[in-house]
């Protein structure tokens, strides 16, 4: 779709940090990231919402997922799929968020004793 701003990330009329393509899926990083390495899994085929898209454009997404995860090394991560205004969906092309929640320790970067 001409003016679909992930479609011209598609593509590559806007530049992204794309992270993963095949023939009918793209990964990228958000521009907004909710966490280090926070990214978006898209189909290529152009649907808003879940419904307008064919199940051969989604059959990926899981698995490119957990192919993110393992590159980043994290086990624990949220995958979310915001459908429609109602659920915060502001880009109407489809997309599911993968946000790595790195282990807490981790994360802060701290030894914590151990009893
Ligand atoms: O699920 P929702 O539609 O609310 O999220 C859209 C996401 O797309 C946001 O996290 C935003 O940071 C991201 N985005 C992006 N690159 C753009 C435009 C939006 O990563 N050029």
């Amino acid at each position: 779709m001409a003016a679909c701003i992930f479609c011209k990330i598609i593509r590559g009329e806007i530049p992204s940090m794309k992270i993963f393509e095949s023939e009918k899926t793209l990964a990228f990083l958000d521009i907004g990231p909710l966490a280090k390495g926070h990214s978006l899994i898209i189909p290529k085929f152009h649907g808003a919402k879940l419904h307008d898209v064919p199940d051969e454009h989604l059959a990926e997404i899981i698995s490119v997922a957990k192919r993110i995860a393992v590159a980043q090394g994290v086990e624990d991560y949220n995958i979310l799929q915001n459908n429609g205004r109602i659920a915060h969906q502001v880009v109407d092309h489809v997309h599911f968020h993968m946000i790595p929640k790195p282990n807490e320790k981790e994360g802060l970067g701290i030894s914590w004793p151990t009893k």
